[in-house]
C-alpha cells in the first residue's frame, strides 16, 4: 500500500511529464519526485522503457500496408470524434 502522496504522484505522473499540470502540482510534483527514492526510481524506469519503445520502434520498418491501416484507423478516429 502506497502513502497518499505517493498515490497522487503516480496518478500524475503522465500529466506531469507532459507538463500539463497545473504550475502549483508541477512544483509539488517536483518536490515529491525529488525526496521520494520511490516515485523517483518509478518515473526513471519508466522514461528509460519509453525511450527503448522509441528507440524499437524508429529501427522498425513498418510495412506499407499496416502503415495505411494504421491511416485509416487514425482517419476513422478523428472523423467520428
Ligand atoms: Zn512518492
Amino acid at each position: 500500500m502506497l502513502p497518499p502522496e505517493c498515490e497522487t504522484a503516480l496518478q500524475q505522473l503522465d500529466a506531469f511529464r507532459r507538463g500539463e499540470l497545473p504550475p502549483d502540482d508541477m512544483q509539488l510534483m517536483r518536490g515529491h519526485l525529488e525526496a521520494c527514492r520511490r516515485c523517483f526510481s518509478f518515473k526513471r524506469h519508466e522514461e528509460a522503457f519509453l525511450d527503448r519503445l522509441v528507440a524499437t520502434a524508429k529501427h522498425c520498418s513498418c510495412p506499407e500496408e499496416l502503415r495505411a491501416t494504421i491511416y485509416r484507423m487514425i482517419a476513422k478516429e478523428s472523423r467520428d470524434n
